[in-house]
């Protein structure tokens, strides 16, 4: 196949006539080293016998036979002449000049024959800026990406991507919706990776990653107003849940150890909790025999079309159905696989392979298994687990394109534990619960959509089990377990009732906890700790407060900023705080005040970008830099706490002079109001704070300890960073001792002790912080039932015994291993 490089093509060229035109050409083709230039003689020559103008502005200038020995090389090069140049009665624009040494310039002439329909396509490749483009449209492949580090635009920022599971199809999707609308070019790029930001497939080649530094660049009649818009979005999520951690999607259940005696074991990774016990089913993945059958490029045209809009029809159907069981937040995994159907960098490929003279199946395969590759081969296993949904969608589109039927469903008689190479998202939203009692994949990810769609339909599952789980016989008896990633086959007639005993004991637990949600969570020697949850808006209250909170114990405030595209009015903070308030309806609610800075950028706020932003201008220095922010977010607090009542707190407070400083604020303020005064209290989460917990104390009412931010500041660990976040566990030894410190501090002087970082709705972290001493725990809304049963079941004391023992450990794993 002949080569054709960006070093080959010459853009914008002018010429006086047909003859100059060649001459370049020739020129080129001297350059590269093909012909020598007696060669262009011969070119001449050769115009004179017959024209090489083919169609629609393309000629294919080249010599004589007789004089091939002047061709050392057998190449191709391109001159494009936007303004044209006559070529007898026609103007020509794009010269392809071959030099051949044998017959190869039929290769040219046939796939160009293929080519010639696309009139409108060849008009815009007269005047294109892009070398890409022209490569790509006559040899059917565009020269790799990672090779062209694309420039960016004039216009543009850095941005931190958030995204727990990274740059996956929900914040690519969203991505795509926020750009298409508007008259510009937008560029993303990470590291040396560049992405069209209209483009689903581009944005998912970027391998972004949670933590990762992206380059938005945008050029444009609305490259302004596009950027201001995503500058404000990416920092949102893009429609993920920034709260979640990196790693673990699930909400919190009792553990369950469950360990079979003997017989044949497998080890895979625990995707989603639970026991399944019963026979093996192997499901075998029907494989699609596509062969490449070329046909009326026209008709295969339209059969692809018909192919895509039938499975986008589909796909959305599928999507109410799992909107319906799950909620939309799952329907979302199908809604972006919908998108990727209209994703026009993936249509623009599969249409150029077909033009190349290959059929519509064929073509859409290559180009799919080509896009799963690369998302294979990417370090990330989150980003490397998505490569199954574009699987699926290829199975679904080659379905309809090959007209055979797309397995909808499983066709089961009783229930079984599924074996399967990997599933699907669309498989696994077929799965009913009644019938699949458990899974276990062969390969796959914690991550995949498969597996947070098996948390979601509680379906236990094990991924990533290695392919010797495809040879065992079907119909053999087997317990797989969820929570240690286990497959038993064949366990002893023993091993099988201890795991219906366990697995109904801990079903019971569960039912249990969910029943006595709404029981205070009192040890068994009579301490109470209060759990209440971490909620930033008032709709979401009602459904905290019916899953059993006491309370709000953290108020996020920052996001009224980041989720509006302008700093909220004093009246508008103060009708979110009161509708807060009254949502409560008495209970207890601790509101802090914004803690911008950090990962939480907010665009409109104009603030100067920082080398080390954690350390920087964040929570209350911002808030004494910028009393335009400060002052009306206190007064709207204030003016709520007349509705009911409520605790104030500061964020990042660092020094004392930090503390007194606000609290000179808050009475200002209080005082200028008339309102009543309410308890002031600080997060512990900087080290100094904890130095200093007994000066804190005397000064302010409570404390409540980040240990989100305590555990990184303690480590050294930034909490987004891709490899240091998992290590960054907040029961290591060091960040206890911290705890243990600040709790001392505060018993002294009669203060109340807090929790609101992720580590208190561990179910392991909730236990060794009630054995420090703390007097409440915020967690997660959805945490609360487990942490209060889980807290219900131990003695205060042991508890004790057991925090004491944790501080006495020098890693995190020894910690872990206590519990
Ligand atoms: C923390 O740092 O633990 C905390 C609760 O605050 P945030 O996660 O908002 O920084
Ligand atoms: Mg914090």
């Amino acid at each position: 196949m002949l080569q054709l490089k960006p070093e080959h093509v010459q853009l914008a060229a002018t010429a006086t006539d047909q003859t100059d035109a060649i001459q370049q050409v020739a020129a080129l083709l001297v350059q590269n080293g093909n012909i020598d230039p007696q060669y262009a003689s011969s070119m001449l020559e050769r115009e004179k016998t017959a024209t090489t103008y083919l169609a629609h502005g393309i000629a294919i200038p080249h010599g004589l036979p007789q004089q091939r020995h002047h061709v050392h090389k057998t190449g191709l090069a391109v001159l494009q002449i936007p303004e044209g140049v006559m070529w007898g009665p026609e103007k020509a624009h794009l010269l392809i000049g071959i030099a051949s040494q044998s017959d190869e310039h039929l290769e040219i002439l046939r796939r160009l024959t293929r080519v010639l329909g696309e009139a409108n396509k060849i008009k815009q490749l007269h005047t294109t800026s892009s070398k890409e483009d022209i490569i790509e449209f006559l040899t059917g492949s565009r020269p790799e990406p990672q090779e062209t580090v694309l420039p960016d635009f004039a216009e543009g920022f850095d941005v931190v991507l958030p995204n727990p599971t990274g740059m996956h199809a929900r914040p690519a999707r969203k991505l795509v919706e926020l750009v298409t609308p508007h008259e510009a070019e937008v560029r993303i790029r990470a590291g040396t990776r560049t992405a069209d930001a209209s483009s689903m497939m581009d944005l998912l080649g970027l391998g972004a990653s949670r933590g990762t530094v992206l380059h938005v660049s945008a050029q444009g009649k609305d490259a302004a107003k596009v950027l201001q818009i995503l500058k404000k979005e990416i920092p949102l999520g893009l429609g993920d849940d920034l709260t979640l951690p990196a790693q673990d999607q699930s909400t919190s259940h009792p553990a369950l150890h469950f360990q079979a005696s003997s017989g044949m074991q497998v080890q895979g990774l625990a995707a989603s909790v639970g026991l399944a016990i019963g026979e093996v089913y192997q499901h075998r993945t029907h494989q699609v025999n596509v062969q490449d059958t070329a046909g009326d490029p026209l008709a295969e045209t339209e059969k692809l079309q018909e192919a895509l809009d039938h499975s986008r029809k589909e796909l959305l159907e599928v999507m109410e159905g799992v909107r319906h069981r799950l909620g939309s937040g799952k329907a979302e995994i199908f809604q972006a696989q919908a998108a990727l159907l209209e994703d026009p960098a993936l249509i623009q490929q599969v249409v150029s392979t077909m033009l190349q003279g290959h059929g519509a199946a064929w073509a859409f395969q290559q180009v799919l298994d080509e896009r799963i590759l690369q998302l294979k081969k990417l370090d990330d296993p989150v980003l490397a687990a998505r490569a199954v949904d574009f699987s699926d969608v290829k199975e679904r589109v080659l379905g309809h394109l090959l007209g055979q039927q797309v397995q909808t469903g499983f066709k089961l008689d009783r229930p079984v534990v599924l074996i399967a190479e990997d599933l699907t998202p669309s498989d696994t939203a077929m799965l009913d619960p009644d019938l699949i009692l458990g899974f276990c994949t062969a390969v796959g990810g914690p991550t995949s959509h498969s597996a947070i769609l098996a948390r979601s339909l509680g379906i236990p599952a094990v991924v990533g089990a290695g392919r010797e789980v495809l040879s065992i016989p079907a119909g053999k008896a087997s317990i797989l377990d969820g929570f240690s990633g286990k497959l038993y086959i064949e366990p002893p007639e023993a091993d099988l009732e201890a795991a219906e005993t366990a697995l109904k004991g801990w079903q019971e637990e569960l039912e249990t906890a969910r029943a006595a949600r709404h029981q205070p969570a009192t040890t068994t020697d009579g301490v109470n700790i209060e759990v209440a949850a971490n909620v930033n808006r008032a709709s979401d209250v009602p459904a905290a407060l019916e899953g059993g909170a006491e309370g709000v114990g953290l108020m996020r405030t920052e996001f009224l900023f980041l989720e509006s595209d302008h700093a909220p009015s004093e009246e508008e903070q103060y009708q979110a705080y009161r509708q807060m308030v009254e949502a409560l309806n008495g209970k207890p609610l601790i509101i802090r005040t914004l803690d911008i800075g950090g990962d939480k950028e907010v665009a409109y706020l104009g603030l100067e970008k920082e080398d080390n932003s954690f350390l920087g201008m964040r929570g209350i220095r911002l808030c004494f830099q910028r009393p335009d922010l400060f002052l009306p977010q206190l007064r709207a607090i204030y003016r709520a706490s007349q509705h009911g009542p409520l605790k104030i707190m500061f964020p990042m407070v660092s020094t004392l002079e930090d503390f007194l400083k606000a609290r000179d604020y808050a009475e200002g303020v209080r005082s200028e109001l008339g309102a009543a005064r309410v308890d002031l209290g600080i997060m512990i989460e900087v080290p100094s704070a904890v130095m200093l917990a007994e000066e804190f104390a005397e000064v302010v009412d409570f404390f409540s300890i980040g240990t989100n931010d305590l555990t990184q500041y303690t480590l050294a660990m930034d909490r987004l960073h891709p490899q240091l976040a998992p290590q960054a566990d907040g029961l290591h030894p060091a960040v206890l001792r911290m705890i243990d410190h600040t709790v001392k501090a505060a018993r002294k002087h009669q203060r109340w002790v807090g929790v609101c970082g992720g580590i208190a709705g561990d179910v392991e972290g909730a236990l060794v912080l009630t054995g420090l001493g703390v007097n409440e725990l915020s967690v997660a809304a959805p945490a609360v039932p487990t942490i209060k049963a889980t807290l219900r079941e131990r003695s205060h004391a042991d508890l004790e015994r057991l925090a004491q023992k944790a501080l006495r450990c020098s890693t995190a794993r020894e910690v872990r291993g206590l519990l």
